[in-house]
């Protein structure tokens, strides 16, 4: 997808924020115009992207949205697709109040009953977050829904503001505070509310409540029980809510896609903070947004700041991930191609010369990107219960060890809690520092090595269930030996640990096993971050990332099948695509501003058994023509090098 505006935000919200230039008006008009749209077309935009529904209610919006409604036929017929903003989760009081006086009661309200705000600094109060926990809200989104598919004739939905604020800014509304305590009767039995909280009876739990001692900011293990049902009664609410929204809007069209903007994997604790557990949303969307600020870049320091994280997640549920800010350049472009398969959204009016000449080279080379997937013998699991009950350590380890991963070039994805089930078509995987297994993904964990495949374990893993409750015999004994035990609930939490020095490797029946005591932060660990964030100023490989990478190799038993020789800021990624039969590297140099150009890169491919290459090409933005690399054919693979490559580069090769 070629996807670009216009303005997502309509004329009304232009003037209720304040500060726009005395012409937004023709502005405005602009950003709809016919003429827009057919210079967008030319310069190879598919999809339009426009504003349909802020959140000031449809009566107030009424003008534009019709106005929405024509400039989407423009579109369709200049044979583009309509892309249109859908507001999920801000309500514009002033107005809507107005229109329905019923919506006092649709918006979230904090413990002490005042409404709940976006968090956008002190700009923009007149935004309230409607609850979605209440049906009469979703009810009246539905209404807005109809209108985009119906009326408007939209082909893709892009629905806003997607998440919940962090504490102390839930919501405690009767709906939300009757709403979990159902859930807690519906998920648990009597015996198993016992277990959980000590007794039965439940209806006078509450949410969370905090007091200027003890910020939520600051808490950097989540013991209590019902703090951790919260965080899962939260990230389900949002869930379901977005399951109708969706089902409905396919009911009406099943051809529409459906995105959300929830952000991405930016080393936040998204469970906790935002009600954001992606892998029960991306079943209900063909595409989310992220706003992350994660410019790719490599730092003198050795830092390499990338979007992989959340471009993996996407790929993982089949969805295309939207990033803001990578117009006009050249390395967040090629970093899309290689790990979106697609370039997504470019940005806006006016398109510049180096959006217009990648959105050139991905129209002419569609064909390699379409139907490809991604090959990754490695995964990396990414445990909801570890990360979100202590952040401030496991997120810490997965970034570290996707770091390494990333700066090696080992072609790997993200696996999360469903994914356990079926590991089969991993040889590796790596559980960095994953605290919380339940009982049965241990019995999955166990089962894979069984079978044959190898495990690198790191840290802490396995040493608490997935209540956060402390295991009494490691739960990977036998697999892993030598781990120190876990702690018990701590009033305040003590420093990190680490385990003893030396790394171990076991063979098991035809399993492997690494254990990784201790990775160790290269560098003095920055300070903490609210909610202890792990932002990319902690992005970069662990002291002991060959550990790591050794382990990997080992434990894989076959070769890795993609090895390419380079700097550690070149990224990589590797597909496979079926009905060509063809293999894809694509190589990103994240350093590109200090070392425009890498030259000599040696690169050698594990064929599949009974297969030798045919052709090898190499393609790139920076030249009009494909060139054919020599290659040598030997036992059990291929060996080329790349002679030269700037921002991206994309190889093709032939079976
Ligand atoms: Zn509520």
């Amino acid at each position: 997808m070629v996807d670009a505006g216009g303005t997502h935000e309509p004329y009304i919200f232009v003037v209720r924020r304040g500060g726009q230039r005395l012409d937004a008006l023709q502005i405005s008009e602009h950003e709809q115009s016919e003429e827009l749209i057919d210079q967008l077309r030319r310069q190879g935009i598919e999809v339009f992207h426009t504003h349909l529904y802020k959140g000031f209610g449809m009566a107030a919006e009424k003008e534009e949205m019709e106005k929405t409604r024509d400039v989407v036929a423009i579109a369709h017929r200049y044979g583009m697709k309509a892309d249109t903003y859908v507001q999920w989760g801000s309500m514009m009081y002033e107005t809507f109040f107005a229109e329905e006086s019923r919506a006092e009661h649709w918006i979230q309200r904090d413990i002490a009953g005042l409404p709940i705000l976006l968090t956008y600094g002190y700009q923009q109060s007149f935004r309230y977050i409607p609850c979605f926990s209440n049906p009469e809200y979703l009810e009246y989104l539905k209404k807005v829904v109809r209108y985009a598919i119906v009326e408007v004739k939209t082909d893709f939905i892009h629905l806003d503001n997607f998440s919940l604020n962090a504490e102390p800014d839930s919501c405690h509304c009767s709906w939300c505070v009757s709403g979990f305590r159902e859930f807690l009767r519906t998920k648990y039995s009597s015996r198993q509310l016992r277990d959980r909280f000590g007794f039965e009876n439940i209806s006078f739990v509450n949410p969370p409540q905090w007091n200027r001692d003890n910020p939520p900011e600051k808490m950097e293990i989540i013991y209590d029980p019902a703090f951790q049902e919260w965080v899962d009664f939260r990230c389900q609410l949002m869930a379901d809510a977005l399951r109708q929204i969706s089902e409905y809007a396919k009911s009406l069209n099943p051809t529409v896609a459906v995105e959300i903007n929830p952000g991405g994997l930016n080393g936040d604790n998204h469970t906790w903070m935002a009600g954001v557990d992606h892998t029960r949303l991306l079943k209900f969307t063909e595409a989310f947004w992220s706003e992350e600020d994660n410019i790719p870049a490599y730092y003198p320091d050795g830092r390499l700041v990338s979007r992989i994280r959340s471009y993996k997640l996407a790929r993982a549920y089949r969805n295309v991930l939207m990033i803001s800010n990578v117009a006009n350049d050249p390395l967040a472009l090629g970093e899309a191609l290689a790990f979106n398969q697609t370039l997504s959204c470019v940005g806006t009016d006016p398109l510049l010369p180096e959006t217009i000449k990648y959105i050139q080279f991905y129209r002419k080379n569609r064909d390699m990107y379409l139907d490809s997937e991604d090959i990754a013998p490695v995964a990396v699991f990414r445990s909801y219960a570890s990360l979100t009950y202590h952040q401030a350590s496991t997120q810490l380890s997965a970034i570290l060890v996707e770091q390494a991963l990333i700066q090696s070039r080992i072609p790997f994805v993200l696996v999360f809690d469903e994914h356990l089930r079926n590991l089969a078509d991993y040889k590796v995987l790596i559980l960095p520092n994953s605290e919380c297994l339940s009982d049965e993904q241990i019995s999955f964990i166990r089962r894979y090595v069984d079978d044959g495949g190898g495990l690198v374990v790191t840290e802490q893993a396995g040493l608490y269930d997935d209540w956060r409750r402390v295991r009494v015999q490691p739960g990977l004994s036998g697999l892993v030996d030598n781990q120190i035990r876990g702690s018990e609930y701590q009033q305040s939490v003590i420093g990190e640990k680490s385990g003893p020095g030396t790394g171990i490797r076991k063979q098991i029946g035809r399993g492997k096993v690494a254990y990784i005591p201790s990775l160790t932060f290269d560098g003095a660990l920055p300070s903490s971050e609210e909610y202890f964030s792990i932002s990319n100023r902690f992005w970069r490989r662990p002291k002991n990332w060959k550990d790591i990478i050794e382990a990997v190799h080992w434990a894989a038993e076959d070769p890795i099948p993609f090895i390419v020789d380079g700097p550690e800021f070149l990224g990589a990624n590797y597909t496979y695509q079926a009905r060509n039969g063809r293999y894809f590297i694509h190589l990103v140099n994240y350093d590109a501003v200090n070392t425009p150009s890498l030259v000599d890169l040696e690169v050698r491919v594990a064929m599949p058994k009974h297969k030798e290459a045919s052709r090898v090409s190499l393609y790139s933005p920076d030249s009009k023509e494909a060139r054919t690399l020599n290659f040598i054919n030997d036992e059990p693979g291929t060996k080329f090098t790349i002679p030269g490559m700037k921002n991206y580069a994309l190889v093709a090769v032939d079976m």
